[in-house]
């Protein structure tokens, strides 16, 4: 890793906080912030529209190759998905994309053709990159890492009380079982599981609120690159 950029590594199970946290921080320390997830939902959103079982691992590799996936940043530094050119940013938050996410990203193909466009970007850029194996895996030499977490009832209620917000409410059990069954698809698969990192900080957001779960992060990020 070139000495002028750095890279902060934030993993942890959907719900936690991850995409908030580090877009906000991003933006207030002028660096790029990259949400991984997205690039497997832009992947997961394709399989849908082609009809396809995102658990049928053939029949996904075979159309890798149709699939062009661009991330373009609009000026106000937010991230977009491009599916072969077209804008689909709001489309890949449908729940219904989550489970498709999961399941493409259990395979290594999939895995494998992400992981070349994630280290190309923290190659470039200063970055917040968060996701599942970003600490593991893709970054294993980032500067800093952290596993944000917090127990599955409260991520849900987030969840819950988010998709209320949106317009598209579930009930609260519904979420719940969606959040541990994605839980468990993200720790078992045989490929890049979610798992904390060795020397990776651990932040629970269980008990906290936004503001304080920010502080505890921009914390943890001014330590580990030496500015405190
Ligand atoms: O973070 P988000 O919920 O948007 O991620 C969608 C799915 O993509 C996750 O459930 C996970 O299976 C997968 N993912 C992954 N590796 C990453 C980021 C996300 O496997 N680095």
């Amino acid at each position: 890793m070139s000495e002028q950029v750095y890279a902060i590594a934030i993993d942890g199970p959907s719900g936690a906080g991850k995409s908030t946290l580090a877009k906000e921080i991003a933006a207030e320390r002028g660096i790029l912030y990259v949400d991984t997830g997205a690039l497997y939902r832009t992947i997961g959103c394709y399989v849908f529209q082609q009809g396809i079982d995102p658990k049928d691992e053939q029949a996904v590799i075979n159309i890798l190759p149709e699939v062009h996936v661009d991330m373009i940043y609009s000026e106000d530094g937010l991230q977009h998905m491009l599916l072969n050119g077209k804008d689909v940013t709001t489309e890949i938050r449908l729940p219904e994309i989550s489970m498709y996410a999961s399941a493409v990203s259990a395979i290594p193909a999939v895995r494998e053709h992400l992981l070349e466009v994630q280290r190309t970007l923290a190659r470039s850029h200063s970055v917040i990159m968060d996701g599942r194996d970003i600490g593991t895996v893709v970054l294993p030499d980032a500067d800093v890492k952290i596993y944000l977490t917090a127990s599955v009832e409260k991520r849900a209620e987030r969840r819950w009380k988010e998709l209320a917000e949106r317009g598209t409410p579930k009930p609260y059990e519904e979420v719940l079982q969606e959040m541990e069954a994605r839980d468990w698809a993200d720790t078992h698969r045989e490929i890049a599981p979610l798992r904390e990192a060795e020397d990776a900080v651990r932040v629970d957001t269980s008990d906290i609120d936004f503001a304080a779960s920010k502080a505890a992060l921009l914390d943890v990020i001014e330590r580990s690159l030496g500015e405190r």
